[in-house]
Parts: structure tokens; sequence; C-alpha cells
């Protein structure tokens, strides 16, 4: 569908639910007269109200289209020249129409509820995505299969316990955190409250030290924690997934025909005008009731006034904001301390899908800096050409993530053709890939701090959720601040 047929479905849609939008500006600029003290107006069920949303993520553009949905005049301010933020297919440099999701690549079912409704809703098309079939790991050196870390042998020279390697005869290699976890996930009776599982004294222990106390071995703590994580954040975690019924390493995973920036694309098109490229918020100042947002066009510094923002950028980008008056204390705290990782998205293009001819697995965990793990892209395609795509630590290059996969594939590679980089953390807007687990100490300062709305100033973004990461939690969080918006009166 045609970005000018969305929009005309759109409206179509929208007539007889939404305020016409001349109104809404009517009534928005109305109070904006006053400035940053509005005079309320009383004795209307539900109007228009003005909404300002920082940032053209999948958080902003969900969050805009749903309050768009329910006629409120949204303007989405993205400080980049394009929307979709970590959701980015790139297809330059690549032959034959092949292309790479750079960041966001896979969806699950059960899981991402909220997604598979917009994949409905926009009629697009969710490809299987074999990229965790028959993966290999590469463990202490060596590449294993996943028959091989079923096998006592191999186990046990790993350094795996008894009861762990009784425990994985019967069960796949990541399901390993369950032996440990299970037991207590169903404490956790409400996935927004981690606080009422009588568990709280495990913010204040790390991962590694609870497994230790728990007489795992020294190669199930390597493999299952972060190191110096609080405990209580990743039991939380798993419980959620559980309450989703997601596995803890879903191995059917999906993804966007044609790639996943079609879920933003879709989003952007429907909102057409309301999003305005390279519009960097700079300042925000805001009062009980209204918000004044600065920001940078053309070089030159504007001010908008809305009754409520929506912040939807990444905590790390919204730390670097001016606020007056200030955060509170609390949130200012959680926003300063939410920890991210950034990284790069090594990919391949060869003449052939060699490792067809190996009879090989393209789906490998190296575990290594420069090529944490790789599989294939590519199916949909029509082309001879293979494509492999993969992770690595932040300022690889295509060369040093090539080297280490040569280092490790049993097979040939001679068809490679051309080594390709999307390093993330060379990006000033979207540097901050996504959130880690929280240090001993921080959910109960963190939680739920970080997503509390702020008078009229609303979070809403992958870091916004309980679960608080990736594509379900930026839809989620942005369906609720909608959704809050929508009912305040
Ligand atoms: C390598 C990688 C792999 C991933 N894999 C998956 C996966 O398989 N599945 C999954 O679900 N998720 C995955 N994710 C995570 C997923 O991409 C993100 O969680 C999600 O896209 C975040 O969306 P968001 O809207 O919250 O934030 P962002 O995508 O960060 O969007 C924020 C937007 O705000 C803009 N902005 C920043 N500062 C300002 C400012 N001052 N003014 C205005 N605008 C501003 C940015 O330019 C950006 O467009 C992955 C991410 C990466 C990087």
């Amino acid at each position: 569908m045609s970005n000018k047929n969305c929009e005309s479905a759109e409206k179509k849609r929208d007539t007889g639910r939404s305020i016409p939008r001349r109104e809404a500006l009517k009534i928005a600029g109305a109070f904006l007269v006053t400035g940053l003290t509005p005079t309320p107006i009383r004795g209307q069920a539900k109007r228009a109200k003005k909404i300002i949303v920082g940032g053209a993520g999948i958080a902003g553009l969900s969050c805009a289209y749903e309050l768009m949905k329910r006629g409120h005049d949204v303007t989405v301010l993205e400080a980049s020249a394009r929307t979709g933020g970590h959701v980015h297919t790139v297809r330059e440099g690549l032959a034959d129409g092949l292309y790479v999701d750079a960041g966001a690549e896979h969806f699950t079912q059960p899981g991402y509820d909220r997604y598979w409704q917009y994949v409905q809703e926009f009629n697009l098309t969710a490809l299987p995505y074999p990229r965790r079939n028959r993966m290999l790991r590469v463990l202490q050196g060596k590449m294993y299969s996943e028959d091989d870390l079923q096998t006592a042998n191999v186990l046990k020279v790993l350094g795996f316990n008894q009861r762990e390697v009784q425990f994985l005869a019967s069960h796949a290699w990541w399901e390993l955190p369950s032996l440990y976890f299970d037991p207590l996930l169903d404490k956790f009776t409400d996935e927004y409250k981690p606080f009422d599982a009588g568990l709280n004294h495990l913010d204040h222990v790390t991962m590694d030290q609870w497994l230790k106390e728990q007489d795992a071995s020294a190669a199930a703590i390597r493999y299952i924690s972060g190191t110096g994580v609080s405990a209580l954040h990743v039991l939380w975690h798993a419980a959620i997934l559980k309450v989703r019924k997601v596995p803890l390493f879903p191995p059917k995973v999906f993804r966007l025909r044609g790639g996943n920036q079609g879920m933003t694309d879709a989003f952007a098109a429907r909102l057409g005008d309301r999003v305005r490229l390279e519009r960097p918020i700079t300042k925000i100042e805001h009062s009980p009731t209204a918000v004044r947002i600065h920001y940078r066009e053309s070089g030159e510094e504007k001010t908008m006034e809305a009754e409520y923002l929506v912040c939807g950028m990444s905590a790390v980008m919204l730390r670097q904001i001016p606020v007056t008056p200030a955060w509170p204390e609390s949130k200012r705290y959680a926003m300063a301390t939410v920890p991210y990782y950034t990284a790069s998205r090594p990919f391949f293009q060869s003449r052939s899908r060699f490792w067809e001819k190996d009879g090989i697995s393209p789906n490998i965990e190296f575990n290594e800096r420069s090529l944490s793990h790789i599989w294939r892209m590519g199916d949909d395609v029509e082309t001879q050409r293979g494509l492999l795509v993969s992770t690595a630590d932040a300022l690889t290059t295509g060369e040093a993530a090539l080297k280490t996969f040569r280092r490790y594939y049993p097979g040939k590679s001679e068809d490679i053709e051309l080594a390709l980089v999307h390093d993330w953390s060379k990006d000033p807007w979207v540097m901050a890939c996504e959130t880690l687990n929280y240090r001993p100490g921080d959910l109960t300062r963190l939680w739920p701090a970080l997503v509390e709305p702020h008078g009229r100033i609303h979070f809403a973004g992958a870091y916004a959720d309980n679960l608080n990461w990736g594509m379900e939690a930026a839809t989620r969080s942005a369906n609720r601040v909608a959704e809050r918006i929508d009912s305040e009166s």
C-alpha cells in the first residue's frame, strides 16, 4: 500500500471518532496564549489535546499513532533525518535486493502481542526466521552442536556439575537458567510488581552470588549470569517471560518481509506531516499543566508549546536535555543510572550460500567481542548470493568480524565477497542500543521511578516497561502512555 493510500484509509477509519484537526488546533491555541498556565476547558467529555512526542523511534511513532487515532493533535519532533530509530533496514552496498535489519531483527510468538496486532492492522507479512535452528556454540574455544551440549561427557569437560549435566540431558542448552530460576518464578503474581514476590533482599545480591548459594558450578554461573547484576532483576524478567509464556531463548522467531523497518514506515506513513525530521529537542520547560519545548530547526532555536510531552528518546539521550524545573531526585537518578550497551552489526555478503554446500549451520554463537553471534538472512530474496548477519561490540570493523568468523567456521568461506558493518555507536542520536540488567540495589530505585509520568511529561520507549527491551516494550509503553493521556480530563 502506498503512503498516500495509507493516509486516506486512515482518515476513513477515523471518521466519526476524531475531533477535526482544525478544531483541535483551536482548542490548543486557546490555552497557549496564557503560556505555561493554561485555563482548563471545562464541560467537554473528550477533547483533542495538543501533544508533542520527542523521537520517531517505534515507541514515539506508535504512541503518536495511537493518540492520532483517538483524535488528538500530535507533533513528532525527531532529531535525525529518518524515522525508525533502532528499527532500521539497510540496503546500501548490498547486491540483488538483499537487506539487513541493522537494529531490531526478530520478534517472537508468544510474546510481542501488541506488535503482532500492528502486523495485522498494517497488513504486513511476518516470515518465520530460522536464525536459531541447529545452533552451534563456541565455548572455551571449541565449537559444539546442540546434541553435544546434551552429552554428559562434553558437559563434564566444560565444568558443569552432576545436577546440571542431568538437567541438560533432557533440556535444551538455553534452558539451563530454569534449573535454578523455576522454583522462584511463580512468586511473582503481577508482572508489573517485582516487589510483591517476597524476594526484595535479592535486589542487593548479584546473580553470581545467588547462583553460588544455589551450588551452581562456575561453568553455569559463567553462562547464566551477567557480571554484577541484581538477582531480583534477572528473576523478575524470567518471571515476566513465564507469565507471557515466552521461553527464555525462544527458538522460533519471526521478522517482517522486506525488513522490520516496514513497521516504523507504516506508522510514519499514517502520521504523515505530523512527523518533523531534523528537529532535535534541546530543552524542556514544564508546569503542572503544560510544556514548552525548545528544538533546533535548520540551525535556528525554536519553541513549541503543548499540553503534554511524550519522551520517546532513550534515557541516555533524555538525560542530556536540560529540564526546568529539574526532575525530582528519584527521576533524575533513574534516568542517569539506567545502564545501556552499544553495539555494531557486521554483515557478510557471499557469492553463494556456501554453508549449504558445507552442510554446516550458519547460526553460530561465538561469544567474542568482535563477533558475538551470526545467522543467515536473505532467504526471501531471489538470488544465488548468501547473506550472514551478526552482532559485535561497537567499533568492530567488517574485517575484524570476518577474521573471527574464519577462525572458527569449520568449512570454506572464500565465497564471502563483502564485509560491511553498521556501527550504532557512531550515530549520535541512537548510540545507546538497549538497557542492561540493573546493578544490585538499583531495581528498588529505578522501578517504577524510571517509567512514571512526571506532571505532563510521559515516558515511552523500550526502557520504559517492565520487560525493558525490544520493540514490544516500546509499543506496550507507548500504548500505556497514549491511553493515560487520552483518559485524563
Ligand atoms: C543491534 C540491535 C539489535 C536489536 N535486536 C532486537 C530484536 O531482535 N528484537 C527487538 O524487539 N528489539 C531489538 N532491538 C531493540 C529495539 O531496536 C529497540 O528496543 C527499539 O527499537 C527501541 O525503540 P524506541 O522507540 O524506544 O527508541 P529508539 O529506537 O532509540 O528511538 C528514539 C528516537 O529518538 C530520537 N531522538 C534522540 N534524541 C532526540 C532528541 N533530543 N530530540 C528528538 N529526537 C531524539 C532518535 O533519533 C530516535 O529516532 C535491537 C537493537 C539493536 C541496536
